[in-house]
């Protein structure tokens, strides 16, 4: 994994090297061509996707002119206090005040720069975010968003070499990055030096062995993540020396349509809609996150649960994609009447009725149930009814190298590497030590903006 630098034949040298051309490993390209420097990016796939692409594409930012625009108030203070309420205060505070500081910048930097047509979700907000902060593209799709970065970046001249792994680093034994060999997809090898690295390689969710060592309570569920994600800066950065925090952390789902294997999104339970059990029962707050949610599901008879909500909030969900993708593959199911719905679940009709009117009378009168959730009347539900069977889901890790707020990776013993750095997937998130710390969008807000900020700083040391 990692080779005596010194000892090494290097084959040619750029300035800035870059593994991985997901959000983070484009946003740091981009920043770092802005700073003056040529950076190189390295992409194991023929056509840069990583899990930016299998997201909604959402990036949560305060104080943007997109909210101001909607009279949403917002600041980075505000957005800072949220991540850090979700994460049990396990974060680290000097990163999550970074992050929520670039967060607006950063969005309107690709809205301005770029061309991203960003604008703000504003008809429905996700668990913990105590303002209309995620900013999305028309398709609220990832695709668009690694597309049109990925375009960005070719209009911009930066050197995209795809089909190319990175497998081991050449280092100095002070930990000073010479540089990264390169498995080229016609078996042939390069060895690259650099006078930066920036890691953008994501996390371990695609290392199964990885999984079961730190997040055990996930090892046996579907992986819905990009499988190219494989640990690979966790597994260097410990060769290194480097510190590793929050390795238990990651982002969870307990929303994915079954056997279709497509997202659906959390705005059903957070406009309404609940979940109930095969046996027609409910388990759970569904307002707590759907990170924490994913375990809780898998626990369920058959490791399945049902999202139950109605015309209107899929009228909010057909906003997605994804979601329309689930209609068009057969996975919404539809009934006049809460009887007829539960026909076609296959779930006891009498335990689900009831659950459901208990429900809706608590809407109603503003009431809160059994596991804490409140409602409102807002929240209200009328025939006809949908359902979707789902089942829990890993969707990224958010351990990984601990960093300093310019993304400089960190030593063990709290120093700072000279040349590498890390952002996305690849570093330690905001999201603390567990799956419950995840507040929605943690994912792309650390690597779009960590991206740009380890992106600049690189360019610093890249001569
Ligand atoms: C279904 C789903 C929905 C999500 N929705 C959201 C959302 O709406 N909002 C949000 O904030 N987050 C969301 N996330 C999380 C978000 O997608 C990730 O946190 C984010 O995309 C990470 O970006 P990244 O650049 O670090 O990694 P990636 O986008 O995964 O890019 C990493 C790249 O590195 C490449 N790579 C890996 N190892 C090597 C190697 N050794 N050599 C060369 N290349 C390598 C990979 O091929 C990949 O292209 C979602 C995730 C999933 C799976």
């Amino acid at each position: 994994m990692i080779g005596a630098a010194t000892n090494e034949k290097i084959d040619t040298h750029v300035p800035l090297l870059i593994v991985g051309a997901g959000a983070a490993g484009l946003c740091a390209a981009l920043a770092a061509k802005e700073a003056g420097i040529q950076p190189v990016v390295i992409e194991r796939d023929a056509v840069p996707s990583g899990s930016t692409a299998l997201s909604a594409g959402l990036i949560p930012a305060a104080g943007t002119r997109f909210q101001r625009a909607k009279g949403i108030t917002d600041d980075p203070q505000l957005f800072a206090a949220d991540i850090q309420r979700k994460a049990h205060g396990e974060a680290d505070a000097v990163v999550v005040a970074a992050v929520g500081k670039g967060s607006g910048p950063l969005v309107e930097w690709l809205a301005d720069r770029y061309d991203l047509p960003f604008d703000v979700v504003d008809n429905f907000n996700y668990p913990g975010h105590s303002a209309m902060r995620m900013h999305g593209l028309p398709t609220r799709t990832g695709l668009e968003l690694i597309n049109r970065l990925r375009n960005a970046a070719e209009a911009n001249d930066i050197i995209l070499l795809t089909e190319r792994v990175a497998e081991r680093l050449l280092a100095e034994p002070d930990g000073r990055i010479r540089g990264v060999e390169i498995l080229h997809g016609d078996g042939t090898r390069e060895r690259i030096g650099c006078a930066a690295l920036i890691l953008a390689c994501n996390g371990y969710g695609g290392n199964p062995d990885l999984v079961r060592q730190f997040i055990p309570e996930m090892a046996n569920a579907l992986y819905f993540g990009h499988p190219g994600n494989r640990g690979d800066a966790v597994l260097w950065g410990e060769a290194l020396g480097a510190q590793l925090a929050h390795l238990g952390g990651y982002q969870g789902h307990g929303s994915v349509a079954t056997p279709h294997n497509i997202l659906i999104t959390w705005a059903v339970m957070m406009q309404g809609g609940i979940q109930i059990n095969k046996e027609g029962r409910r388990f759970c707050d569904e307002s707590r996150g759907y990170s924490e949610h994913a375990t809780d599901v898998m626990r369920q008879p058959g490791g399945i649960a049902w999202d139950v909500f109605d015309a209107r909030i899929a009228g909010v969900a057909r906003q997605f994609e994804d979601f329309r993708d689930a209609e068009r593959a057969g996975a919404v199911l539809t009934g006049k009447t809460i009887a007829e719905l539960a026909d076609a679940m296959h779930v006891p009709v009498e335990t689900f009725s009831a659950e459901w009117a208990e429900v809706e009378n608590l809407k109603a009168k503003s009431g809160q149930d059994r596991y804490g959730r409140k409602f409102t009347p807002g929240q209200r539900c009328v025939a006809p009814f949908h359902a979707v069977k789902v089942t829990g889901a890993l969707f990224h890790t958010q351990g990984g190298l601990a960093i300093d707020a310019s993304g400089r990776v960190k030593r063990k013993d709290g120093t700072l590497f000279p040349n590498l750095f890390a952002a996305g997937g690849a570093a330690a998130g905001v999201s603390g030590a567990s799956a419950a710390g995840y507040l929605s969008g943690n994912g792309l807000l650390t690597a779009t903006v960590l991206g740009r900020l380890a992106g600049r700083s690189a360019a610093q040391v890249s001569h």
